[in-house]
C-alpha cells in the first residue's frame, strides 16, 4: 500500500508562517503534511507513521475480521452484467465475480462493522480501511468453494 503524501506550504495554513511536526517538534516554515484529523507532519515522519499505522493496521485487521456465516456459492452459469441502456437508467445490479465478492463482504463478514466508525478524511484510518479491505477479500478467497 502507498499513499501519496501530499505537502503543502505552511503559509496556506498558519498565518504566523511556521508549524512544529507533531512528531519530531522540528519548526516547519516551508513544507508540511496533514494527516487529514488534525496533526502536521514534517515528510519523514509521516512516512514513518504511515509504516507504523500498517503494521498495526494489518495486525488489527489479522485479529478482527471475520466471515460471519456461510457463504453462498458463486454459480458462473447465473452470470448477469446490466447492458449499457440498463446501466444508464440507474439499473446497477450485476451478477460477477466481482459483484458476488462485494455483496459477501457486506452480508457475510463483519467488514461493515469493522469500517463504521473509520474517518474518510483521517490517513491513518485510510490505512486501516485498506488493511480491512485486503484481509476481507482474502478470507473470502480463501473460503470460496473450490
Ligand atoms: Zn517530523
Amino acid at each position: 500500500m502507498s499513499f501519496l503524501l501530499n505537502p503543502i506550504p505552511v503559509v496556506d495554513v498558519f498565518d504566523e508562517g511556521y508549524v512544529d511536526c507533531d512528531a519530531c517538534g522540528e519548526r516547519l516554515t516551508d513544507e508540511c503534511v496533514p494527516d487529514g484529523c488534525g496533526g502536521f507532519f514534517c515528510v519523514p515522519c509521516l512516512k514513518e507513521l504511515l509504516k507504523e499505522w500498517e503494521v498495526e493496521a494489518r495486525q488489527y485487521a489479522a485479529e478482527n475480521c471475520r466471515i460471519t456465516r456461510a457463504l453462498p456459492e458463486y454459480d458462473p452459469d447465473l452470470e448477469f452484467r446490466p447492458s449499457p441502456e440498463d446501466y444508464a437508467a440507474g439499473d446497477r445490479e450485476a451478477y460477477t465475480p466481482n459483484a458476488h465478492m462485494a455483496k459477501c463482504r457486506h452480508e457475510f463478514t463483519n467488514y461493515d462493522e469493522l469500517i463504521r466508525n473509520l474517518d474518510r478524511d483521517s490517513m491513518e484510518d485510510q490505512v486501516a480501511y485498506e488493511a480491512i479491505v485486503t484481509r476481507i477479500n482474502a478470507l473470502l478467497i480463501e473460503a470460496e468453494p473450490v
